[in-house]
C-alpha cells in the first residue's frame, strides 16, 4: 500500500449519514459536520506548493521532517479569512450556547484580515493560536476553527504530496506531510496494523501498534485502553502525557469504514476522554 491517503469530501459526507443513521443521538453533530464539510469542499485552494522531487521529500522524511512545513504553505488570506467567517457562522447557528465567545473570536478576527496568514502559521506551528489566547479568546473555538479553516488547504497540498510518502519511510508519530497530530487510530483488519488520521489534512499514515503518537511512551504499564461494549472502538490513553487516542478496530467491523467520518462520529469519545481529564497536553 501507498503511504498517505486522503479520502474525498462527498465520501465522508455521505459515510457520515449511512453510519449516523443507525445512531440517531449524533443527528445533531453530523449535521454541524455535513455543513462545514460544505464550506470545505466548496473552497476555491489551489494546489500549488512546494514542488519537491521524490528524492528531496525522501531526504526530508528520513530526516525526520513532515514534507509540509508551517511557512511553505501557500495560503490565499482572503480565503482563509473568509472559511473562518463561515465556519464560525455555522457553529453558532447550530450552537447558541457559543454565540458570545464566537462574536468574540469574529470581531477579533475581523481586524486582523490582513495578517490571518500569520496566524494561520503560528497555528500550524503550535496547534494553537496563541495571540488570540492571550487577548482572552476561547482557544480552543478559536484552534477549531483554524483546523477547519485551513483543512481544505492541507488536503489539497496532501493529495499531491501523498504519492511521495511510503510506508517505510515514516514511523512517526505526526503526520508526515504536515506534522499535525492524529486524532483517530485504526488498526487494519488482517494484520492489526495502526494507522493514524492527521488531523489537520486527512492524510492516513503507518504507525507501530503499542505506544504512544504524543510523547513517545511505549511502558505498557503507563499506557491503557478501554473498550466500547461492541468492541468495535477503543479509547487509548497515555498515563506519562496524559493525551487520549480514539481508535477503531477495524477488525470488529463489516465492511470498510472511513476514518474521517469515523472522527466526527466518535465525538462521544472526546467528551468521555476530556472528563476522565486526559486531553489537549
Ligand atoms: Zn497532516
Ligand atoms: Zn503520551
Amino acid at each position: 500500500m501507498c503511504g498517505a491517503v486522503v479520502v474525498d469530501y462527498a465520501q465522508i459526507v455521505q459515510e457520515l449519514h449511512r453510519q449516523a443513521d443507525k445512531r440517531p443521538g449524533l443527528a445533531d453533530t453530523v449535521e454541524l459536520h455535513r455543513e462545514l464539510l460544505e464550506v470545505q469542499a466548496r473552497a476555491q485552494v489551489s494546489p500549488r506548493g512546494p514542488a519537491l522531487s521524490g528524492d528531496e521529500a525522501s531526504a526530508r522524511l528520513e530526516q525526520g521532517h513532515p514534507l509540509l512545513s508551517p511557512e511553505s504553505l501557500v495560503v490565499d488570506g482572503q480565503t482563509l479569512a473568509g472559511l473562518c467567517d463561515q465556519i464560525g457562522f455555522i457553529v453558532g447557528e447550530r450552537r447558541p450556547e457559543l454565540a458570545d465567545s464566537l462574536a468574540k473570536i469574529r470581531a477579533w478576527l475581523g481586524e486582523r484580515r490582513q495578517q490571518i496568514d500569520v496566524l494561520a502559521v503560528e497555528y500550524l506551528r503550535e496547534g494553537r493560536v496563541r495571540e488570540g489566547e492571550e487577548a482572552g479568546l476561547d482557544g480552543n473555538l478559536l484552534a477549531f476553527i483554524f483546523n477547519n479553516a485551513l483543512r481544505p488547504f492541507l488536503r489539497a497540498q496532501a493529495e499531491a504530496l501523498a504519492p511521495l510518502v511510503g510506508d517505510s519511510t515514516w514511523y512517526r508519530g505526526r503526520c508526515p506531510i504536515c506534522g499535525g497530530e492524529p486524532d483517530l487510530a485504526a488498526l487494519e483488519r488482517g494484520n492489526g496494523r495502526r494507522r493514524l488520521l492527521c488531523s489537520r489534512c486527512d492524510s492516513e499514515w503507518a504507525f507501530q501498534r503499542i505506544g504512544c503518537p504524543f510523547c513517545g511512551n511505549d511502558d505498557p504499564r503507563r499506557l491503557a485502553y478501554y473498550p466500547s461494549d461492541d468492541q468495535i472502538y477503543r479509547l487509548s490513553v497515555c498515563e506519562q502525557c496524559h493525551r487520549y487516542l480514539k481508535t477503531i478496530d477495524l477488525r470488529q467491523v463489516a465492511g470498510e469504514r472511513l476514518l474521517p467520518a469515523e472522527r466526527i462520529l466518535t465525538a462521544a469519545m472526546d467528551l468521555a476522554a476530556l472528563d476522565a481529564g486526559y486531553g489537549e497536553g
